[in-house]
């Protein structure tokens, strides 16, 4: 079976998704990034990140090549700069959005992380493209616990339908009071570089339930930030031997001995650390 998600409307998206940040700055390589989004999609993983960031919106355009004739297998997700986030210019941003996606409607769109705009005024640009039809639902990206207090309190807020934040074995901070704020509101955290950008150390606890289960270190992170049910690992990967590797992890479950194996060498936060950015 799949892993899902369920957002707050009690809709299920795919627990592990595709991620796009760094794609669409280089043309040469541009063909390899359409082709790996789209065996992503053949192997599943329906759910697609971008934002009108990366690559100033050349990711946006790699992301409208892969899903173009598919787009109704895909869950798609984009976010909003910061600055472009007042009522107006997140509707102004989105529409830009949607022309270089070339599609109709983004099904969740994220506020990039927290800028000087009031929340409440994003939350009502957010409200005119749900009415008008340009995005289904929206949500939050970067905002740790307080801020997320604040939006939840705002006008509107309780609508927000995911947060979009860094963890990974090696950034557990969110699960000390962030983590467990999202679950209490039925909020689905999405883990953004899962794999810590390929950083993550391949030897260790990692290697070693790696090894145990004869898959990839790599695939245990993915396993592992996936093992609650509410959260959605967005991995990216240009190549498709990598993205075959992360939808393989979807098949691999952990047991508490490996847990605690993870948990010797990446220590659950004991006190509150504030909420780290990539
Ligand atoms: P990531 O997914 O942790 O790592 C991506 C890197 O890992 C790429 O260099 C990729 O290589 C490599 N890779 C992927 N799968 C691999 C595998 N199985 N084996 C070996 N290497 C592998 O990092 P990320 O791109 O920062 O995060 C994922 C997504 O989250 C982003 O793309 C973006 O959509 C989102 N994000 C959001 C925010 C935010 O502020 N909201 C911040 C950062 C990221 P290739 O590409 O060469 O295959």
């Amino acid at each position: 079976m799949p892993k899902t998600v369920t957002l707050p409307n009690g809709e299920t998206v795919p627990a592990l998704g595709q991620g796009t940040w760094y794609m669409g700055e280089s043309a040469p390589e541009r063909a390899e990034e359409v082709a790996a989004l789209r065996a992503g999609l053949d192997l599943g993983l329906t759910l697609i990140d971008t934002a009108e960031m990366y690559a100033d919106g050349g990711a946006e355009e790699v992301v409208g090549e892969a899903v173009a004739g598919r787009r109704g297998e895909v869950f798609l997700v984009s976010k909003v700069y910061p600055h472009n986030a007042s009522r107006a210019g997140v509707q102004a941003a989105c529409e830009r959005s949607l022309k270089r996606l070339k599609t109709d409607v983004i099904d969740l769109y994220l506020l990039h992380w927290r800028g000087s705009h009031p929340l409440k005024e994003t939350i009502a640009g957010f409200e005119a493209l749900q009415a008008a039809g340009k995005i289904r639902l929206w949500g939050v990206s970067n905002l740790d616990t307080d801020d997320m207090e604040e939006l939840l309190a705002a006008p509107g807020g309780h609508a927000c339908s995911a947060n979009q934040v860094l963890y990974n074995p090696s950034r557990r901070g969110p699960e000390f009071d962030l983590l467990p704020f999202l679950a209490e509101a039925r909020i689905p955290a999405m883990a953004y570089s899962p794999i810590e950008q390929a950083r993550l150390p391949r030897g260790g606890a990692l290697g070693a339930v790696a090894k145990k289960h004869g898959v990839d270190p790599f695939q245990v992170a993915l396993a592992w930030v996936m093992r609650a049910g509410d959260v959605i690992a967005i991995p990216k990967a240009s190549r498709i031997a990598h993205v075959q590797m992360n939808a393989a992890a979807h098949d691999l479950v952990l047991d508490a001995e490996d847990l605690a194996t993870i948990d010797r060498a990446f220590p659950a936060p004991r006190r509150k650390v504030g909420l780290e950015m990539l």
